[in-house]
């Protein structure tokens, strides 16, 4: 297997992965996408609101607000010594209590939740949670758990995470010299991958970064463009919204398919084959 990183920052993420099997490749990708823990307020209780949003409204802004996660210091509640019931082990809690004095309404954003571990944090500040008049007064409890995207989209470690087939265009130049055909082909490609140099239809050198793989360009060309794609070749793509650094969602992707693993020769063996 073979990795080449195109794009890298805290947000986003972009490889070409060669040498692995689409099965791989689609197996990695279900589980970044749906295994991984990630930590999102799950249990809130409001004692105090004046906003004009209803309770429910609140405690679901409150749900889908980021929060930087550290796997090494909490366990999954179903895995909890406590049995899930909530201890220092599998919960944090973030509170809020604000009265307004000022003059005007005031916005209270996920940066006025105050954490109990400064770890485990919004990673945003400034995301509005509600809005409060003058004179008026909001209490909160959130309390954020360990969870997988396969329990609710709010533990998703991932905004986005998708591969795609590295694509391969053909053609002699020497073929296609009608100036109608080549700017046919210029005009069609939704990407904007060719265009026409002394008379001549040219392709972009890093055609295969956008390329769709739409094939109009073939379709149009009479047979004289060939769009393919390498086999066992493909570019992986995974956007983050901030909750886990790329190296340890990366790691923690392969210790929980080197788990699957073991776990399912575990099984096999205790079946018995006639
Ligand atoms: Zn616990």
């Amino acid at each position: 297997m073979n990795i080449e990183v195109l794009e890298k920052n805290d947000n986003r993420l972009v490889f070409v992965v060669s040498g692995i099997s689409i099965e791989m490749v689609n197996a990695i990708r279900r589980i970044i996408m749906t295994e991984i823990p990630v930590m999102a307020v799950d249990e809130v209780i409001i004692l105090k609101n004046d906003s004009p949003l209803y309770d429910e409204i609140v405690a679901h802004r409150l749900g889908l607000i980021p929060l930087k996660t550290n796997l090494d210091n909490y366990n999954l509640p179903r895995d909890c010594e406590c049995g899930g019931y909530g201890c220092a082990l599998c919960q944090v809690s973030l509170t809020c209590e604000i009265t307004n004095t000022t003059n005007k309404p005031m916005v209270i954003n996920s940066g006025d939740l105050n954490s109990n571990d400064p770890d485990i944090v919004p990673v945003h500040n400034e995301i509005p949670i509600l809005k409060i008049d003058k004179n008026s007064k909001v209490i909160i409890e959130a309390y954020a758990i360990l969870g997988t995207g396969k329990d609710h989209a709010k533990f998703s470690a991932v905004s986005n995470c998708a591969y795609r087939f590295y694509p391969v265009i053909e053609f002699d130049e020497s073929k296609i010299t009608k100036q109608d055909e080549q700017s046919l082909i210029v005009k069609l490609c939704p990407e904007k991958l060719f265009e026409i140099s002394n008379k001549k239809l040219k392709l972009k050198e890093d055609y295969w970064r956008t390329c769709t793989l739409c094939k109009s360009c073939e379709q149009n060309s009479d047979g004289k463009i060939k769009v393919s794609w390498k086999d066992n070749t493909y570019i992986f793509t995974i956007e983050s919204d901030g909750v886990l650094p790329f190296d340890v969602l990366i790691k923690k992707t392969f210790e929980i398919f080197l788990s699957k693993i073991a776990e399912f020769s575990e099984k096999l063996e205790e079946i018995e084959i006639s």
